[in-house]
């Protein structure tokens, strides 16, 4: 079938109202969530085969998050789907004013590799939830999770409600011809230009999930030991390879060479390594050559070290950087942790604001003056005070970039009005009709208009 039928399809299926209907979107949510997990094994094998990750990992930074969603949305769909009444003007009295969350229609969801099936499968239960009919197609990196997904879906659910369509660049931009009610994509800051672009010409709304370079700002006192331990594990959860990861840090000089040794500690303690189940190749030679180049050898404080055949990279910090290093050029992406110190917390916000707004910021201090000039001063999607990564999975937190990091919000609720468009409606009755509004326009029906 080619991809015009299947759109065409999607849209004739949404007509008949069936997804407008609450008990369907449950029905559709539970038979996702049984189909990953009768599929648990072939999602292990096929990831692990992708880039080495293991069943655990697989497990806590994706599969548990698509569980969630899916449960949070189940309990919460009934409520987000309703109408909500709002306050009506004087002006229009007697009536009453409400808004209607009406699902978009079919929607293209476009999703990145590095969390291959969160990143697809949860703006995916969002538009499910928002009564959206949905075509997915995931990044074709990963080759055998991509493939995984396909046959999970399309095996459980009609085509004319949820289709997989498997491909790269080639089959991406032929999709992209067509028009979508919305498009959700996940990727880099490069090709989201093009998405918007291409959605442009058909007037379709997007949401941009990107990147860039996230900062994590430590002061002189913070606990440093606890800072350092989140920082590492939140730096090379995934080999680095994840959007919101710490993507440098900035730490006042008079704490930088303890933190520097309590990083090391954590990164010995966690002894990274793929047989240990806590580290996972880097997805492709592209990005391995890439990530080497950012490895300067006089800067390295720890780590370093690449095999090309295993394609791994030892966790490796780098000390002494400055703005001007080519590893602070782009988002890294990779396990290398920059560190940059300050001696002013003026000289630090301002050294971060010449960079593109980032996906996320990370805060650590115990300093409240600092911590509300951060949240004041520097513009970025969102972020945590004390930790980093940690605010992904928090459901009651709209997720999302700003600027190069990204356009629109998602998770939980923010993913149910994500799909959703607001359809406001005053509703008046036949009981009385004010003559202000008609001609002739009188100076008397002016002055009226004017107190109301
Ligand atoms: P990418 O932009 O290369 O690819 C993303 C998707 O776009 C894939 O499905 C791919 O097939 C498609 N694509 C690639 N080139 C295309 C083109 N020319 N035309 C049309 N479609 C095209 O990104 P990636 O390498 O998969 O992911 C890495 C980037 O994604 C990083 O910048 C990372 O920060 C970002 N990211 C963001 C989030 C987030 O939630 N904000 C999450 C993960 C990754």
């Amino acid at each position: 079938m080619s991809y015009q039928e299947i759109i065409h399809n999607q849209r004739r299926f949404f007509d008949t109202n069936t997804t407008k209907d609450i008990s369907f979107r449950i029905r559709e949510l539970k038979r996702l969530k049984s189909s990953i997990q009768k599929n648990e094994d072939l999602l292990y094998s096929a990831i692990f085969n992708d880039f080495k990750k293991s069943s655990y990992e697989t497990y806590v930074s994706e599969l548990s998050i698509i569980y969630h969603e899916i449960e949070f949305s189940i309990s919460k769909i009934k409520k987000w789907s309703k109408r909500k009444k709002v306050w009506t003007s004087l002006t229009n009295l007697p009536a009453k004013s409400y808004i209607i969350p009406e699902p978009y229609g079919t929607v293209l969801v476009i999703g990145a590799w590095n969390y291959p099936y969160q990143l697809s499968l949860v703006p995916a239960i969002a538009a499910i939830s928002a009564g959206c009919t949905v075509v997915l197609k995931p990044s074709e990196i990963p080759l055998k999770s991509s493939a995984a997904m396909a046959k999970i879906i399309n095996q459980n659910f009609s085509p004319d409600f949820f289709k997989v369509i498997e491909g790269g660049v080639q089959e991406t931009t032929a999709l992209l011809k067509i028009k979508f009610d919305k498009i959700f994509f996940t990727g880099s800051t490069q090709v989201g230009k093009i998405i918007y672009q291409a959605a442009a010409k058909q007037l379709t709304p997007v949401i941009l999930e990107m990147g860039g370079k996230s900062p994590a700002i430590i002061t002189q006192d913070v606990h440093i030991d606890m800072t350092a331990k989140r920082l590492v594990w939140a730096k090379f959860l995934n080999t680095g390879q994840t959007c919101i990861a710490p993507d440098y840090v900035m730490v006042a000089a008079s704490i930088q060479d303890q933190l520097l040794s309590a990083i090391k500690k954590q990164i010995e303690i966690a002894d990274y390594k793929i047989e240990n189940q806590n580290y996972t190749q880097i997805i492709n030679q592209k990005n391995f050559d890439r990530l080497k180049g950012y490895i300067d050898p006089d800067k390295v404080f720890i780590g370093g070290e690449c095999n090309e055949i295993e394609r791994t990279i030892t966790p490796t910090v780098l000390k002494d950087v400055t703005l001007s290093d080519p590893v602070m050029q782009d988002e890294i992406f990779g396990p290398i942790l920059p560190v940059i110190s300050f001696n002013s917390i003026d000289q630090a916000i301002a050294d971060i604001k010449t960079l593109s707004k980032p996906l996320s910021c990370y805060i650590f201090t115990k300093n409240k003056s600092i911590k509300n000039r951060i949240l004041t001063e520097i513009s970025f999607g969102g972020g945590a005070i004390n930790d980093a990564v940690m605010h992904f999975i928090e459901q009651g937190l709209p997720f999302g970039g700003i600027g190069d990091s990204g356009i629109g919000n998602y998770h939980g609720k923010a993913g149910f009005e994500a799909f959703s468009h607001h359809k406001s409606i005053l509703q008046k009755s036949f009981l009385v009709e004010l003559n202000l509004k008609y001609a002739p326009y009188t100076r008397s029906k002016l002055k009226w208009l004017k107190r109301l």
